[in-house]
Order: structure tokens, then sequence, then C-alpha cells
């Protein structure tokens, strides 16, 4: 480090579901100085489950500072010999259908009646669900718990329980944006509800304490950052809405990576979604009031066109379903999906719908369809999920959204980002820092007490500009559009006995 001038530089460590990366960023100007970026494998040990292994988790992001990680997905580990007791249950993993509906039915209820109390419906998304059946299904997870040697965490309390020792002691923490997801946090009041803990037969002593966004919590323990501070830790979506610079009230993100989670600043009100949006904590600073944020969570996003490339092997790679980007320019070679739908519903749908019945539809297919409109279709179907999600947020909030900043790994992808505005009707604004989640982060890491080296307010620090796509297409071609696509949904409903 430059310790000649008076700056510093934010580390972040972005531990998203396809890989890790570790970030520095130049405090003065937030320009990215350097990366490294590590990929990350899943275990697919039947059809809708994924895992991962939590110590390939860390070994790919042992460096760090502000840390921002995939939500949701859950680590039960032993805290006397710090071993894993079980594969992390990966986000998308859908094994936990039974316990939902076990939960459903034992109780009588629907899936919104903890609404009220933790801003989420009962969907095998959340970290509850996962932890349940890990107690249901694993007999070791039993067994630490009778003997009190259980933790819980999710990705970022695991990572800070092997990172840091404070006089000789793990941590055993999280932030209020992860402890949001996993059901068991009251969301007015930020702290574990044992009504919601009882509800889903977990016991409180597994779980961590829930910390603000930012501060200290502690110091990394060995290795080349020894010494240096973890002083932010948001879930991966609360920190692109930070990275953004959504920072006020009606301020709305998009971040396109392995799923697309849409995020709406609701400030400092809490609103409670009646079209299947999530509410929860976008972040909170030190000991400031926390903001919310409703959420529109898109399970399949980029994942489909990973799909494309190693199920139909249809594409070289992912770049090849955008423009200019290859000689053979694949999805540009024809002027649209040719009537073609596509509703990625790998593993149910997520919002506005939380069907995990639902599953994958390509309709409207016709002698004359070729892979280009399937690519292209897919690249839809992202879009009209989008669309839905917005439609959401403006019947909850009467606010139509002006438009909305997108990231992730699909915003590199010119053709994805036209279609977008197109379907959406709104513009779509790309910003020249795509690493928007690391960079979330790293201002969060500035902002904890202690740190205190940028302010949110100065204009001349975020040098950050954007690139926006506006809506070619008339208003009733994209109503009718839509209306076609809304069709396809309803058959992704459908099973054929
Ligand atoms: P995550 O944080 O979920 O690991 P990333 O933001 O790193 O995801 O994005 C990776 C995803 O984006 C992959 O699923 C990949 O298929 C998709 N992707 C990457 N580049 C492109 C592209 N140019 N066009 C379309 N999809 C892309």
């Amino acid at each position: 480090s430059n310790k000649s001038s008076s700056h510093a530089f934010l580390g972040a460590i972005d531990q998203g579901t396809s890989s890790s990366r570790f970030l520095i960023f130049n405090s003065e100007n937030l320009e990215l100085v350097t990366y490294h970026q590590e990929t990350l494998s899943s275990i697919s040990p039947k059809p809708g489950w994924v895992e991962q292994d939590p110590i390939e988790i860390l070994e790919t992001t042992k460096l760090s500072i502000g840390v921002t990680n995939q939500r949701e997905t859950t680590i039960l580990w032993d805290k006397n010999s710090g071993k894993p007791l079980h594969n992390a249950l990966v986000w998308l993993d859908a094994r936990t259908q039974e316990t939902v509906d076990f939960l459903l039915e034992q109780s009588g209820k629907d899936k919104d009646c903890l609404q009220d109390a933790c801003g989420l419906p009962i969907s095998t998304y959340f970290s509850a669900l996962k932890i349940r059946w890990l107690i249901d299904n694993v007999p070791n997870v039993q067994k630490a718990i009778e003997q009190k040697r259980c933790l819980f965490g999710t990705v970022d309390t695991w990572l800070l329980w092997n990172l840091i020792l404070n006089d000789h002691e793990h941590v055993h923490v999280t932030d209020v944006t992860n402890a949001s997801r996993t059901m068991l946090m009251n969301i007015r009041k930020l702290t574990w509800d044992s009504y919601l803990c009882n509800w889903f037969g977990i016991p409180e002593h597994i779980l961590p304490t829930i910390k603000s966004s930012s501060g200290i919590f502690g110091y990394i323990s060995e290795g080349a950052l020894k010494g240096i501070p973890i002083s932010a830790v948001l879930g991966d979506q609360q920190a692109a809405l930070v990275g953004q610079k959504c920072w006020t009230k009606g301020s709305a993100k998009s971040t396109y990576g392995t799923g697309c989670f849409i995020l709406y600043n609701t400030g400092e009100d809490i609103a409670y979604s009646r079209n299947g949006l999530l509410t929860t904590v976008a972040y909170k600073w030190n000991d400031e009031d926390p903001v919310y944020a409703l959420e529109g969570s898109i399970a399949i996003a980029g994942q489909c066109i990973k799909w494309l490339r190693d199920n139909l092997e249809i594409i070289p790679d992912a770049k090849s379903t955008g423009k200019k980007v290859t000689k053979k320019k694949i999805a540009t070679s024809v002027e649209d999906a040719g009537g073609v739908y596509f509703v990625p519903a790998f593993s149910g749908l997520f919002a506005p719908y939380w069907r995990s019945d639902a599953r994958g539809v390509i309709c409207g297919i016709t002698q004359y369809t070729t892979k280009a409109h399937i690519i292209r279709a897919a690249l839809e179907g992202i879009s009209y999920q989008t669309r839905e999600v917005v439609d959401a947020m403006y019947d909850d909030s009467h606010v139509r959204l002006a438009r909305m900043q997108v990231d992730g790994g699909m915003a590199e992808n010119q053709l994805f980002l036209q279609m977008l505005a197109n379907i959406v009707g709104i513009p779509i604004a790309v910003p020249s820092l795509r690493e928007t989640t690391a960079l979330g982060a790293a201002l969060g890491a500035g902002k904890a007490k202690g740190i205190d080296i940028f302010t949110l307010d100065d204009e001349h620090k975020f040098p950050i500009t954007m690139e926006t796509y506006v809506p070619r297409i008339t208003g009733s071609v994209r109503d009718d559009n839509f209306a076609q696509w809304k069709k396809a949904v309803i058959k992704s409903f459908e099973r054929i006995e």
C-alpha cells in the first residue's frame, strides 16, 4: 500500500455462486486497482439439488476486507473441529420442497403466514428451510445440535469464522442483510425471532450474532492481509444496490448473474408486498437506522445461458449470445425469437409466483425454428421475468420506475440489454464500473467507524458514468408479446402425467 498519501485502499471479497473474487479499490477515486478471480464448482447429487464444498468456498477467498456473498446458502459446522457437517446447500437448491409442504400442512397456514414477521414467503429458497432439512435428514447434524457443537452460518458467517481470530477466539457473526434472508430474523427488530425459530424447529443456540453491515467484525488472522480489519458484510444483492449508488428511496437496480435480483430502495419504510416481492434489509451503517428494500428474486438468469452452453451445447460460450463479440453472432443471425417463448423455470419460479412446482417450457416451435431463435427466446425470457417484477413493484408502490440500473455477468451483453429495455419499457442504465457488488462491499468497509475513509455524499468520489439503452418498440407490440409470455408461464405450471 501507498503510505505516503492520506487515502487508503478498500478491499472486497465477492463470494458469488459461480466464483469468488478479491478486488482492491482506491478510496480516493474508487478506481478498481486490481482483482483476482477463482471459479467455484457446484455439486448436483440429484436433479434440483445444488451443493458446494464449504472448504472450497473458503479456499477461493483467503484474502479480504469488505465481504459480500451469495445469500441464503446454508452451512452447518462443528465448532470444536471447525469441519462442515454437510456440504453447503446452495440458495438454488430445491430439495426442501417436501419440508415446505410438510410445514404448511402441519400448520394449516399458507405460504405468506410469516410475512409480517420476516417479510418473506415460505419457500425452498430461504436458509430456515435448508437448516430444517439438514436437521431432519442428516443424523450427524442432529447429534451435533444435541451436543451443542453445531453452528449455522450463511456464507459470510462461515468465512468470518474462518478468517478472523479475536483474542484466539473465532467469531460467530452475520450482518442484518444476510440475516434477513434466513426467515428467522424479525424484520422490524432485526433480532432472531423466537416465534419464527419455534415455527421452523430451529434452536437459537446455533445462530450467529446479528450485527450492522458496517463495523469492525475482527482482524484477519493469517496470510498476506494478516491484521487488516474486516469492516463490512453485505449480501451480494444488497452490496450491488450500494455499489450502484441506489441510496435514496425509489432507486432500483437489477443484477443478472446466476439468477436475477431486482432491489428497490424503500428508505426507512418497511413495505410489505401483495405481489410476491420480498421485504429485505438493504443495509444498516453502524448505529444508524436500517434502510429497507423490496426485492424481486428470479432464480434463473445467467444460469439459463450456462444451460444453453453445457446442456444443449448450442453456444460455445456465454458471450456468443450477445452481439459484436463473435464472428458467428448466433443470436443476431435472426431478427427475433420467431414466436418462441422460453420460461426457464428450472427450479420452479420465484418472484412473483413462488411456484416451486413450475418447470421449464419452450413453446411456439415451428419447422423454421433454429437455435438462434431459442437463444433469443432465452434472453427474452429473462427480460419478461424482469417485467413481471417491475409490474409487481408498480402495483405495490404505485410509483413507476424511471429507469433501472443493471449489472452482473449478463450486463456485458448488449443484445440482452436492448431486449430488456424493449420488453420492460423503461431505460436501462449500465455503469462504467461493472464490479458494483464488490464496490458496494468496499464502500461499506470504508463507512465503518474507525475506518471512516469515505463519505457517501461526495459526488466527486463517485466518478462512475452510465450508458443507457432506451426502448425501441411500441407499447402495443410490447403488451402483445407480454400477453404471449404470460400464456407460456401458465404452461410452466401444467404437468404431463
Ligand atoms: P454470480 O455472481 O451469480 O456468480 P456473475 O455476475 O459472475 O454471476 O455472472 C455469471 C453468469 O452470467 C453466468 O451464469 C453466465 O452464464 C452469465 N454470462 C456471463 N457473460 C455473459 C454474456 N456476455 N451474455 C450472457 N450471459 C452471460
